[in-house]
């Protein structure tokens, strides 16, 4: 417990720092990360330590001299949802199954506030209670209404009395045509609508999604000409005011099913949209008071998905599995370009409705191969995607559990061979050819792992093209790896989706002996990160099947599973390797990394504790992307220096740590436009 509350305070301090230096380039005009990335340190950050001071200096009002005023109704902060599933997690715990489904405009918050029906203030956000009043701005704005018209109230005699709430935006054709020197629209928006003379206000529009009656502590009471949301909607309407696009939405899959529909018509909007906002039909005025509103939700969207088409299906054949892998019309991801996605199994395609030509949602979320998450739609077009049915090696029917298509003949022989090869692989036992394995395991000696360990030299030097050096060579590089990791020892037994990247999750949750995993239940399995149920279920299948004859392994004394390296000298260090190293392979270092207790890293991220290259003054994007975020960069001395327990000394490219009292979230158009 102590060492994880240890962690996230060193998390915490990482983020702070992120988050300070992201806002310093971006008020510096050189924004690195998108909103959403910054977005996504925010709220991590929050979740870690909420009381960070970094909050309390960036939600400081601002000061820039209009007059503050309070708002009507209250403006917490939302709860978010960046993907389907915690989406749902939220939705089945809401009281109610009709969803109402906003666009979430990627503008700025204004309050309009009305006495009998005549508009008195315009608030901005501020800090949710206290805004600036820009109302002579907001005057000019389109969609703001001087006056109200109707009244309400005993014998309809009393106009409307409280605030109105929109989003300030700008349209993308405004945008390009009139201020295409600003980042983006909502830059251009947040700037114009706080210019001292207002310059500029009448390019802006006001797209308005909620009202509520009445002043506090003023004579002004109000009569609510609306009892819930949808007559809510209706009112705003009615009254002039243009509404936010509002959909219906009947359950949680209609919502995820509408959400896929509007990211594929988002490129084409006059406007820019960031997600949806989803709320119930009833009006709760407490739970819209509090800090954070639990009825309703932001539903975004995020850089890691993407609508494009289906175009063809493949089935990949590994060991016994045969994955449907579709080819996608490429599409950009997360910073890469994706030209295939992996189906998973016959269950997915199935549930999921797939089609050759359909129109999907693929995603990238922490998965290294992007998968297909959703159907748009499918077109006239679309043809039925074909399934194998018989092994292409041993001829055996296969067996189609939905989760899984694959030859259920334990001794096919494309399995056994592909269980091999990937022993060899995985134990990096380089003298062992792919041929030699072929041919070991087509003469019939050589069919499980445990065979391996009982060749002998005079054997191997009696077989073809293979003489008593080689065959010493080869054996000497099979027994010297006598001790592995437990990673290794199960990621070696070829387990459809289960690799040592997989394998060291598992230990780091606690399964780092044999005898654990096999005691592991499917459910045990799934709790740990990335573990899906399919994931689990396969393993835990798989290892009650393979148990005996990764017993036999051990028992034959062949080789030991090493116990895992706890408290290490590079316990929670991260290192990323680029370039040629001079005395060791990569993923020698990589080994090495490891059984100090560390973790090699493929990429530079921002929490990586070093970059080790030999050229450290290179352009490499690797080493650009090190110094951008102050992440040490060290040579290959100096990494088996650190290795060796000593000490280095390091000059991190430390980014400048100041702390401009602005939200880049909340008002970034205000520091850009000072002095206009
Ligand atoms: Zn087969």
């Amino acid at each position: 417990m102590a060492e994880k509350t240890g962690k996230k305070a060193v998390r915490a301090r990482e983020l702070e720092k992120n988050i300070r230096y992201h806002q310093n380039r971006y008020y510096n005009g050189e924004p690195e990360i998108t909103d959403d990335e910054f977005d996504a340190l925010w709220d991590e950050l929050r979740s870690l330590d909420p009381d960070n001071q970094v909050f309390t200096e960036i939600n400081s009002e601002s000061t820039d001299g209009f007059p503050k005023e309070y708002h009507l109704i209250p403006m917490g902060s939302q709860e978010k949802a960046a993907d389907p599933e915690s989406f749902t997690a939220w939705a089945v715990k809401m009281p109610f199954a009709h969803f109402i489904v906003q666009y979430k405009l990627d503008g700025a918050s204004l309050e309009l506030q009305y006495e009998n029906g005549v508009l008195t203030h315009a608030v901005t956000r501020g800090d949710g209670r206290v805004g600036d009043d820009i109302t002579r701005n907001a005057r000019k704005m389109n969609g703001v209404l001087p006056e109200l018209p109707g009244a309400y109230g005993p014998g309809g005699a009393t106009p409307f009395s409280g605030g109105v709430r929109g989003e300030v935006i700008m349209t993308r054709a405004v945008h390009r045509e009139r201020f295409p020197d600003k980042a983006n629209c909502r830059n251009a928006a947040n700037g114009l609508m706080k210019r001292k003379d207002g310059t500029g206000c009448e390019y802006l529009e006001v797209l308005c999604y909620d009202a509520a009656p009445g002043i506090p502590g003023s004579p002004f009471t109000g009569h609510a000409p609306f009892s819930d949301e949808i007559e809510k909607l209706d009112w705003l309407a009615s009254c002039g005011f243009s509404v936010v696009h509002t959909e219906h939405c009947e359950g949680v899959q209609a919502v995820i099913d509408y959400r896929a529909k509007v990211m594929d018509i988002r490129p084409e909007l006059p406007f820019d949209i960031d997600g949806l906002v989803i709320k119930g039909r009833e009006i709760d005025p407490d739970d819209l008071s509090r800090p954070r509103p639990e009825k309703q939700i932001a539903f975004k969207f995020s850089l890691e998905e993407a609508v494009t088409v289906l175009r063809e299906v493949f089935w990949s054949e590994s060991g016994a599995t045969y994955t449907p892998i579709a080819r996608i019309d490429p599409v950009r991801l997360a910073g890469t370009t994706v030209q295939r996605a992996n189906l998973v199994n016959p269950n997915m395609i199935a549930e999921l409705g797939l089609r050759i030509g359909s129109r999907i949602v693929v995603t990238k979320r922490g998965e290294i191969i992007p998968k297909i998450e959703a159907l748009v739609e499918n077109p006239p077009d679309t043809t039925a995607i074909v399934q194998p049915d018989t092994c292409s090696v041993c001829g055996t029917a296969l067996a189609d559990e939905g989760t899984r298509l694959y030859c259920p003949n334990p001794d096919c022989p494309k399995r056994l061979h592909h269980r091999l090869e990937k022993w060899i692989d995985v134990l990096d036992i380089r003298s062992f050819g792919e041929n030699l394995i072929r041919r070991l395991f087509e003469s019939g000696r050589v069919r499980r792992i445990p065979d391996l360990y009982t060749l002998t030299v005079d054997e191997l030097a009696a077989m073809e093209r293979m003489g008593n050096q080689s065959a010493e060579r080869v054996l000497r590089s099979l027994t010297a790896k006598k001790s592995v990791s437990l990673a290794e020892f199960v990621a070696g037994f070829d387990i459809e989706g289960i690799g040592v990247t997989m394998m060291d999750k598992l230990v780091d949750a606690g399964y780092d002996t044999l005898d654990k995993l096999f005691a592991a239940s499917g459910d045990d399995l799934q709790a740990v990160y990335q573990f899906g149920s399919t994931l689990a279920q396969t393993l835990v299948s798989q290892l009650a099947v393979l148990r005996p004859e990764m017993e036999d392994l051990v028992d034959s004394g062949a080789l030991e599973i090493k116990p895992p390296v706890r408290n290490g000298i590079f316990a929670g260090k991260s290192f990323c390797f680029t370039g040629e190293l001079a005395g060791m392979k990569r993923n020698e270092a990589e080994r090495l990394v490891k059984s100090l207790g560390g973790s090699a890293k493929s990429s530079v991220t921002r929490d990586l504790s070093f970059l080790v290259t030999n050229e450290p003054a290179s352009s490499s994007s690797k080493s650009r992307k090190a110094r951008e975020l102050g992440i040490p960069i060290i040579d290959e001395p100096a990494f088996l220096a650190l290795a060796r327990g000593e000490t280095i000394a390091v000059e991190p490219p430390e980014p400048a740590e100041t702390s401009p009292a602005k939200s880049p979230q909340k008002d970034p158009g205000n520091q850009m436009e000072l002095g206009l």
